[in-house]
This record gives C-alpha cells, sequence and structure tokens, in this order.
C-alpha cells in the first residue's frame, strides 16, 4: 500500500485484523512527532513544514495569475494529520448521484453502514451515528464564546439550528463534531494504526517514498521505493493499492505508465495502459471571506479547538437538491490560511464556500522525476455559475456578521470592507483573496465511462493487481469537508479487498 493518510491507514489497519493478509505500507514522510499535529488549535503551524508537501498550483489566470498555496500532509496520518479536524460526511444526494453514475454499492444507503463502522460518537450511537469504531468523533471541548454567538447570528438571519450536520438533516447552524480524543487529534494514524502496529501482518515504513508501481504485462507485481537514500524494491503477491491522495496518486500512475497517452508520450513513458481520466476531472472547494476585527472574548482559542470551530449548510434556492453553500466560523483571523493575519489584534472570520464546483482542472506531469511537484491546474472559477455562488455566500455571510448576537464582538469589516459593496467589487475581492479548503478529489474517478480510472471496486481499468482508494475515486465533490467520506471510503475498500460480504444496507 502507497501512502498511509486518510485512506490507507484505516485500510492497512482493516486489512491487517485478518491474520491471513500481510501489509506493508510506505508512507513519504516522516512519523507523526510533531506537537502540532496533536494539539489542535496548531495545525495552521504545521502549513509549509516537513509535514505538509506545500504544493502550489499553476497560476490561474482567472484569478488574476495567482499561484495557489497546497497543503497536503506528509507524514504518518497524511492530511488527516494536519487537517482542521472537522468531521462532516456530505449529504446523502452526494452519494445518490455516485450510485447514479452507475457505481453499485455506492449510495447513500450502503454508505451510511461504513460512516458507522468507522465512528466513535462520543454521545452515543443512533440511527446515524456508530460506537466502538476505531475513530473518535466527539463534540467540541471548549468553543470560544463567538463561535456560538455565530450560530446565534446565522439563526437570527432565519438559518435553522441544528445541532448534528450528519444526522437526520445537513441544513442549519451549529458546532461541528471534531475527530479528537480527549482533547487531542485523532487522525486515522491514532485511530487506525497506532493499534495495529504490533501486529505481525503489519510492516509500516516511514520516509519511504514510491517512485513507480512495477508491472508484469498488465499486472501490478510490486512498487519501487526510496528510503534513506536507497531504491528498494517490495513485490506484491496479491495487489498493490494506491491512496496517496489526489495529487500523488495520479502522479504515481503517470509515472508508472498509466495515464492519457498522449500525454506520456511528451514525456517519454512506456504506456502501460492508456487511461485518458488519469489526473482529470478535478475538483475542489473554495474559500470566500468576511472577516472582522474582534473587539470582546477570549484573545486565543483554547488548545482543543479545531479553529473552524462552528458552521452552517445553506441552499442558495429551494429548487436545489441540498444545500450548495457551507459556512466555517472561526473564532480567530484566517487570512490567507491564517499566514497573512493583520499583526495587530484578533479577528472573526466567516468562509463561504461553495459545495458542488462546476469547474474542472487536471493533475498532469511536469517531469519524470518522481521527487519533482506534479503540475496542478484546478482552473478555479472557470465556471460562471461558481462565481455566483460566491457572491451569494459573501452576501449572506455578511447578513450573519451583521446580526445582533455579534453586536458585542463585531469590530471593523476587514474583508471584503466596507467600500466593497457591488457584485463586480465582490467578485474581485473574491478573485484576490479565495483559497482552497483543501479538499481536491476526482482525479482517478470511479466509473465506467471513457474518463473513469478505477471501477466500482477501485480496480484501475484494464489492469489487474492495481486499485487506487483515496479521495480521488470520488467522481463528484462531495458537499462538505471529505476526511470521513475519504475514510468511508477505505471501510468499503477493504471490505471488498477482503472479499467479505457488504454490510446491509442502512435503511
Ligand atoms: C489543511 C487541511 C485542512 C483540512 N481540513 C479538513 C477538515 O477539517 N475536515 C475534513 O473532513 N477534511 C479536511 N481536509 C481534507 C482531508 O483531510 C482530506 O480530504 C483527506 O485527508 C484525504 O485523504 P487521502 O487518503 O485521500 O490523502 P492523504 O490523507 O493526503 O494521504 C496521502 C498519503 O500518501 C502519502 N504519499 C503521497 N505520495 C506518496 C508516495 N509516492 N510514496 C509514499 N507515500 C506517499 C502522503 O504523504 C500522505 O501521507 C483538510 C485537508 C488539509 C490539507
Amino acid at each position: 500500500m502507497v501512502g498511509a493518510g486518510s485512506a490507507g491507514c484505516a485500510m492497512a489497519s482493516r486489512l491487517t485484523e485478518d491474520a491471513g493478509t500481510d501489509v506493508l505500507l510506505l508512507e513519504a514522510g516522516a512519523p507523526d512527532e510533531k506537537e502540532e499535529i496533536h494539539v489542535p488549535a496548531m495545525f495552521p503551524h504545521l502549513f509549509k513544514s516537513e509535514a505538509d508537501w506545500e504544493y502550489y498550483t499553476e497560476p490561474q489566470d482567472d484569478l488574476g495569475g495567482r499561484e495557489f498555496y497546497w497543503p497536503r500532509g506528509k507524514t504518518l496520518g497524511g492530511s488527516s494529520s494536519l487537517n482542521a479536524m472537522i468531521y462532516i460526511r456530505g449529504h446523502p444526494h452526494d452519494y445518490d448521484t455516485w450510485a447514479d453514475l452507475g457505481n453499485e454499492g455506492w449510495g447513500y444507503e450502503e454508505m451510511l453502514p461504513y460512516f458507522k463502522q468507522a465512528e466513535h460518537f462520543e454521545p452515543g450511537a443512533d440511527e446515524f451515528h456508530g460506537a466502538g469504531g476505531p475513530l473518535n468523533v466527539a463534540e467540541p471541548a471548549d468553543p470560544h464564546p463567538v463561535s456560538g454567538a455565530m450560530v446565534e447570528a446565522a439563526v437570527e438571519t432565519g438559518i435553522e439550528r441544528n445541532d448534528d450536520f450528519n444526522g437526520a438533516q445537513q441544513a442549519g447552524a451549529g458546532h461541528y463534531h471534531v475527530t479528537q480524543k480527549d482533547g487531542q487529534r485523532h487522525s486515522t494514524a491514532a485511530a487506525y494504526i497506532r493499534p495495529a502496529l504490533d501486529r505481525p501482518n503489519l510492516t509500516a515504513e516511514t520516509r519511504a517514498q514510491v517512485t513507480a508501481v512495477r508491472f508484469d504485462g498488465s499486472r501490478a507485481v510490486g512498487v519501487t521505493y526510496e528510503q534513506g537514500g536507497d531504491t528498494h524494491e517490495a513485490d506484491a503477491d496479491a495487489e498493490v493499492i494506491l491512496s496517496a491522495g489526489a495529487v500523488n496518486s495520479p502522479q504515481l500512475l503517470m509515472l508508472s505508465g498509466v495515464g492519457p497517452a498522449d500525454h506520456l508520450a511528451e514525456h517519454g513513458i512506456d504506456v502501460v495502459a492508456d487511461l485518458p481520466g488519469v489526473g482529470r476531472n478535478l475538483q475542489d472547494h473554495l474559500f470566500a471571506f468576511v472577516v472582522h476585527e474582534r473587539t470582546s472574548g477570549p484573545e486565543e482559542p483554547a488548545p482543543s479547538s479545531n479553529i473552524g470551530e462552528s458552521g452552517a449548510f445553506t441552499r442558495t434556492s429551494e429548487s436545489e437538491p441540498a444545500p450548495d453553500l457551507q459556512y466555517h466560523f472561526a473564532p480567530v483571523y484566517f487570512m490567507d490560511h491564517g499566514l497573512s493575519n493583520p499583526e495587530e489584534g484578533v479577528g472573526f472570520s466567516i468562509g463561504a464556500t461553495q459545495l458542488r464546483p462546476e469547474s474542472r482542472g487536471r493533475i498532469t506531469l511536469d517531469s519524470t522525476d518522481p521527487f519533482d511537484d506534479p503540475a496542478i491546474d484546478p482552473r478555479y472559477l472557470t465556471e460562471e455559475r461558481d462565481m455566483e455562488v460566491l457572491v451569494e455566500g459573501v452576501r449572506e455571510a455578511r447578513d450573519i456578521a451583521a446580526a445582533s448576537p455579534l453586536d458585542e464582538y463585531r469590530g471593523e469589516e476587514v474583508w471584503p470592507g466596507e467600500d466593497i459593496q457591488t457584485d463586480a467589487e465582490i467578485r474581485e475581492h473574491i478573485r484576490e483573496t479565495c483559497h482552497t479548503v483543501y479538499h481536491p478529489v476526482g482525479t482517478c474517478k470511479m466509473g465506467d465511462d471513457d474518463m473513469a480510472v478505477v471501477d466500482d471496486s477501485l480496480s484501475v481499468h484494464g489492469l489487474e493487481g492495481l486499485r487506487v482508494v483515496d479521495a480521488s475515486v470520488m467522481p463528484t465533490l462531495v458537499g462538505g469537508n471529505t476526511n470521513a467520506p475519504t475514510i468511508a471510503i477505505a471501510e468499503r475498500a477493504a471490505e471488498m479487498i477482503s472479499a467479505e460480504q457488504p454490510l446491509p444496507a442502512d435503511d
């Protein structure tokens, strides 16, 4: 298995529950020893650290040529060791869309049992939640008062109160549940791998970067990896599984000869399988912010704070089948990932996100060196509808920020700023300041059309002994954060690989 991130750790742990299955888990990053990984409020300190791949996109022409910074976890636990710990599954509609696209077994009623199987929901099991699973899901331990005030403010604007976005309905405003245990981050390394490390059938190697999948004809027979300056080969008796994430799984496939034949030819790579969809169909969420100075409340959030402590889901129109806007409420300044916050004072931030962007980007090779970054071109906001929804999001975020529960906290509006009022001005502000919500998916999409990379058992089309199991297989981006969905994909994949009966669908 390549990559010990959200999917890789969950799957390696599940597969090795069977003593007859041997797993070699290869992770490019270091062990998850940094303090900032474990203390939730410190996660922004991991940006641009050695636990971060620190990617940059190609210049985005429609956005002033900006090259967007993309953090991605490079350590045991992958991006689950770097993320904001928000536990959101998306909307049932998202999974039913996957099933409608021809992916059998991936509808909401079939996926719900895997979310529950993964979960230990601290408040207790119910029809939507599991208890006893590896991943601890908690209510926020000590949220900042302004996070509660933002929820009250949203309610005053007419948004329903919702205490469980993963329950009977997603729409509404409330506090997020978090993947934390005893006030510390519960990454997939903590939840799944650490408890499994003494199994004799699991070998986990860190600082081991896979550089190629090796093939015998159309069968994947192993991988080549570099560790400590040496090149190693590992053979796979059963199969090779890529869980390197939405950037690196397609990169590794292309480096190994699996991808669009014309693109591989440009780089002189021999074609093992011509799969034009590898690296295509890239989808990501964007944040457009309303940020205020904050005049009261504790200066710092609690150490257990996940920063995006509360939020809301709304629809731009009643005809939308599911909420198409999500808000993240933060009790601090969060400008440019927190990297460009004002030096003085404190703030609060409301990030508006369009949940189902229509723009599609791509990941391609820049070179044949596996240690070079691939070219990431999300083509953000190339579809007009995406900008329209974000403008509505900024307007709704402003309404929330103006509501009376925030009176005691609200200082001057820093972003967009009082002089930015017309649609044209808000659009320009979004172009200049929007940034990723860190949810790239779709670059090895599941399906049976010409652009699909894996089938609904997550096996790569046209090849044997090779699967992709991570966020890249999502055919469409879910309406919410992507960690829990990726873990549920891994839970389901582990069961398919073990050839066990699927869990019964949840009615
Ligand atoms: C800053 C940030 C905040 C986020 N906040 C949230 C949130 O609050 N809630 C939420 O639900 N989601 C959040 N996400 C998104 C979520 O964490 C990801 O969607 C999810 O972790 C993706 O899982 P994955 O298994 O596809 O990839 P990853 O978890 O990224 O795992 C890929 C792993 O593969 C390794 N790897 C890559 N290439 C190689 C190679 N060649 N050889 C060996 N190993 C390799 C990587 O180092 C990494 O460990 C956030 C993400 C980030 C970056």
